[in-house]
């Protein structure tokens, strides 16, 4: 092992250059907080008491990876660097995509896409804040387990060793959430415009990013077409509206549910080996079909003995939900 990577650097200047970002969007946290408590509730979570403040939102430089993180005692960074770098991205692609603009509106959409940009990160991240946290420690196997939203992973106190799995799930529906509540937080704002206009820049951000830069930046937007399609077939499988499976997802993720660990334990090996690889890896960039995940999954359920995952396993989340 070379020597312990450098911790994120922190500057004054970068953490004001954050609050008077917000300042001129007159991000209202207060409204984020109360969204984010509405979902909880409804997933069967009390009030979650989580505060949203700018000021506990670190502004860093030098992200190991990924545009911004969350600790596991909830403390949000974000990385400005890397987050210049997307601005920039974003700017070559409205120079690029509407060349018959004039400047005025290139500006306006500029603005937009940092809107969306900078807000949804923090929505992103305050998702993993706000899901369901839990840690067991199995001492007869010198194991810590922490079940993280959707994610698992396990720390082998005599050897050191993480294992985690459900990684690119819990990102996927973290992000997909994320999206949910920054188009209400827009919308109760009063900031749609924004919203709409910027949010057409995220699926060709990806993209232009590893053109231009070979990065895979964000790189959300696989995870949650990905994500997309297994509601999808659940929902067919179950003959339920695809909404009634997200609802099931969000419960799961803000209140956890034992039913659903039996189901991930049953798709995760599949998952695990088909959703797109993680962000900020060179793997990540690899080509990615909708068409060919579908159909590895309809085969993985086949060889599955037994009746079919999805309708066996998700109906007793489906249940619970019930006879809560
Ligand atoms: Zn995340």
């Amino acid at each position: 092992m070379e020597s312990s990577p450098k911790p994120p650097e922190m500057r004054t200047e970068d953490q004001e250059s954050l609050k008077s970002f917000l300042e001129i969007y007159d991000f209202n946290p207060q409204i984020l907080q109360d969204i984010f408590d509405e979902q909880a509730r409804r997933s069967g979570k009390e009030r979650s008491n989580i505060k949203v403040s700018v000021d506990d939102i670190k502004v860093v430089r030098g992200l190991l990876t990924g545009l911004a993180r969350t600790k596991a005692n909830g403390e949000i960074s974000i990385d400005i660097e890397k987050l210049e770098k997307h601005v920039s991205v974003i700017r070559a692609l409205i120079i690029i995509n509407m060349k018959e603009e004039s400047v005025e509106v290139r500006d306006l959409v500029l603005k937009a896409a940092m809107h969306y940009l900078v807000i949804q990160t923090i929505t992103h991240e305050l998702g993993h804040v706000h899901s369901s946290n839990v840690y067991t420690s199995y001492p007869e196997m010198r194991t810590l387990q922490s079940d993280w939203g959707y994610e698992t992973t396990r720390l082998n106190q005599d050897t050191n060793l993480k294992s985690t799995i459900n990684n690119a799930l819990n990102e996927a529906v973290t992000e997909t959430l994320g999206r949910e509540i920054y188009h209400e937080y827009s919308k109760r704002a009063g900031d749609s415009f924004y919203a709409d206009v910027g949010g057409s820049f995220e699926s060709k951000l990806d993209d232009f990013l590893l053109e231009t830069t070979g990065e895979r930046g964000r790189s959300y937007e696989n995870l949650v077409r990905t994500f997309d399609l297994l509601m999808e077939h659940i929902a067919k499988e179950l003959e339920v509206p695809k909404e009634k499976v997200w609802e099931a997802f969000k419960q799961g993720y803000f209140a956890g549910l034992p039913a659903i660990s039996t189901w991930l334990m049953e798709i995760s090996s599949f998952l695990e080996a088909e959703f797109p690889k993680m962000i900020d890896t060179d793997e990540g960039s690899e080509e990615w079909d909708p068409e060919i995940f579908e159909s590895k999954l309809k085969a993985w359920e086949q060889s599955q003995s037994g009746e079919s995952m999805s309708a066996a396993l998700f109906a007793q989340l489906f249940e619970e939900k019930k006879e809560a």
